[in-house]
């Protein structure tokens, strides 16, 4: 990560990499928006999702807002039911909330998330989620 820019930085969409292995049923795509890594600083993405690939649990470790650009999407937060997320859908995760979050079997689903840095990380992964629905 290379902290964030000290000026007005447009990122133009193309720079799309495939989300790391254990992240989630399938490979994803994520276009990198933001890569703050001082405590606190925000690192930004955008994430596209094939119909029925979602993510395995994880958290954030400040948190995270979620922004639904297109598409049909599902999340759970542990302990909880899954929730619907369809366009224009905003969802925040607190510090720590172990959830999952994931396009629906019948659509594909997109979104903007954004989770401030901690200690240089602001994703832990951690086990697959076993029958999501
Ligand atoms: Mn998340």
């Amino acid at each position: 990560m290379n902290g964030n820019p000290d000026r007005m930085t447009i990122r133009r969409p193309g720079n799309a990499v495939r989300s790391p292995q254990g992240a989630g049923t399938a490979p994803f795509w994520v276009e990198m928006l933001l890569e703050g890594s001082a405590d606190g600083e925000n690192t930004a993405m955008r994430a596209s999702l094939e119909p029925g690939t979602i993510t395995s649990w994880h958290t954030h470790p400040r948190g995270q807002l979620l922004y639904v650009l297109a598409g049909k999407g599902l999340a759970q937060r542990d302990g909880a039911h899954v929730e619907e997320l369809r366009t224009g859908d905003a969802v925040w995760f607190a510090a720590g909330e172990k959830h999952w979050h994931g396009a629906a079997a019948d659509s594909p689903f997109s979104y903007v998330s954004i989770q401030a840095a901690e200690a240089g990380r602001f994703v832990d992964w951690l086990e697959p989620v076993e029958a999501p629905r």
